[in-house]
C-alpha cells in the first residue's frame, strides 16, 4: 500500500512555489501578497492563521494578518474588504471562518472580489469551476487532487465517490474530478447504501466529520482513499477512514493527520500566486 505523505508532498509544492515567487518578483519587481482577517480569540482558528502566515512567509509572499476582535461590526469588516480590494499590493484575501453569528458568512465572501477569492468561496468561482472554467478552487479538495494525480497520474474514466457533499469539500471535489473525466458519484447522509457504493469506486474521498466512517470491507482492491476528515477522539486525531483496516485493501491512502491536512496551507499559497498572475495578464 502506497502511503500517501501529504506532509512531503506540501513541502514539495511550497519549494516549487517558492521559486515561482522569486522569478516573479525578477518579472514584475514584486511578490503576490495574502492577506487573511481574523476575527475573534478562537484557538484553531488562531493557530491556522499563524502556519498560513509562516507558510507564505516561507514561499516569498507578503503576508499580512489583520486582526479584530469578536465584537467587531460586519460593516467595518465589509469596508476593510472593500479597501484590500482596491489595494494592487493584495494580490489574495482570506477570511477565516467559521465567523462570529452576527456576521453575515455569505456577505463577506461575495464582498470579496473573485479574483481575489483565494479560498474559492465566492459564487462566481464556485460557477467557474462548474463550468469548467479558469478559477479559484477552495483550498482543501484542490490539495486532495494534487496527491489523487501523484497516485495516478491519468484519471480518465476512474470512478470516483466522494463521501460528503459540502460546498468546502465535497461538491468542488466532484468538479475537479469531472474535469478529469471520472464518472463521480456523490453521496450524503441520506444515501441509502454507503458501503455498496464505495465498493464500485476506483478512488473514494471523504471528507465526513464522522470518525472511521469508511470501513476495511467497504473498500476494493486498488482503490486510492483520500481521507479528508479530522476528528477528535479518545484516542486522539483520527480522520474519516478506519485508516488500519482501510490499508489492508487500498492501493493508497493518506493518513491522519500528514495527509490532506499540510496540503490544505500549501494551495492556500498556490491560489494567492494565480491570482497575482491573472491580475498581470
Ligand atoms: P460538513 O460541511 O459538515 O459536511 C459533511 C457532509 O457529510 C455532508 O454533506 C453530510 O451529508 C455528509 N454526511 C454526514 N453523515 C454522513 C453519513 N453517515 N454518510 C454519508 N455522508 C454523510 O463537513 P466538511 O466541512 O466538508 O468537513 C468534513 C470533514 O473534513 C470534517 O472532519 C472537517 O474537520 C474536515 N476538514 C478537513 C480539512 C483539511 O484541511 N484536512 C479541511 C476542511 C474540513 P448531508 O449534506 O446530507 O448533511
Amino acid at each position: 500500500m502506497i502511503l500517501i505523505d501529504g506532509k512531503k508532498a506540501a513541502a514539495e509544492l511550497r519549494e516549487e512555489l517558492k521559486h515561482e515567487v522569486t522569478s516573479l518578483k525578477a518579472k514584475y519587481n514584486r511578490v503576490p501578497g495574502l492577506t487573511v482577517i481574523l476575527i475573534g480569540d478562537l484557538t484553531p482558528s488562531q493557530i491556522y492563521v499563524r502556519n498560513k502566515e509562516k507558510s507564505a512567509n516561507e514561499v516569498g509572499l507578503k503576508s499580512e494578518v489583520i486582526k479584530y476582535p469578536d465584537s467587531v461590526e460586519e460593516k467595518t469588516v465589509l469596508e476593510k474588504i472593500e479597501e484590500l480590494n482596491k489595494d494592487e499590493t493584495v494580490s489574495g484575501i482570506l477570511v477565516q471562518l467559521p465567523l462570529p453569528k452576527h456576521i453575515d458568512k455569505q456577505k463577506v465572501i461575495e464582498t470579496i472580489l473573485p479574483s481575489k477569492d483565494v479560498d474559492g468561496f465566492h459564487p462566481m468561482n464556485v460557477g467557474n469551476l462548474s463550468s469548467g472554467y479558469e478559477s479559484s478552487v477552495p483550498c482543501t479538495p484542490l490539495g486532495c487532487y494534487l496527491l489523487i494525480k501523484k497516485v495516478e497520474p491519468n484519471l480518465k474514466g476512474k470512478k470516483a465517490v466522494i463521501v460528503g457533499r459540502s460546498n468546502l469539500n465535497g461538491k468542488p471535489m466532484t468538479q475537479l474530478l469531472l474535469k478529469e473525466n471520472c464518472t463521480v458519484t456523490i453521496t450524503h447522509s441520506k444515501t441509502k447504501d454507503l458501503k455498496a457504493e464505495c465498493l464500485e469506486a476506483d478512488i473514494i474521498v471523504a471528507a465526513v466529520g464522522i470518525p472511521e466512517l469508511v470501513k476495511g470491507d467497504w473498500v476494493k482492491k486498488d482503490t486510492i482513499v483520500i481521507d479528508v476528515g479530522i476528528n477528535k477522539t479518545d484516542k486522539g486525531i483520527v480522520g474519516d477512514v478506519d485508516f488500519e483496516e482501510v490499508s489492508k485493501n487500498a492501493k493508497a491512502l493518506t493518513p491522519v493527520p500528514g495527509g490532506v491536512g499540510p496540503m490544505t496551507i500549501a494551495c492556500l499559497l498556490k491560489n494567492t500566486i494565480e491570482c497575482f498572475k491573472r491580475s498581470q495578464i
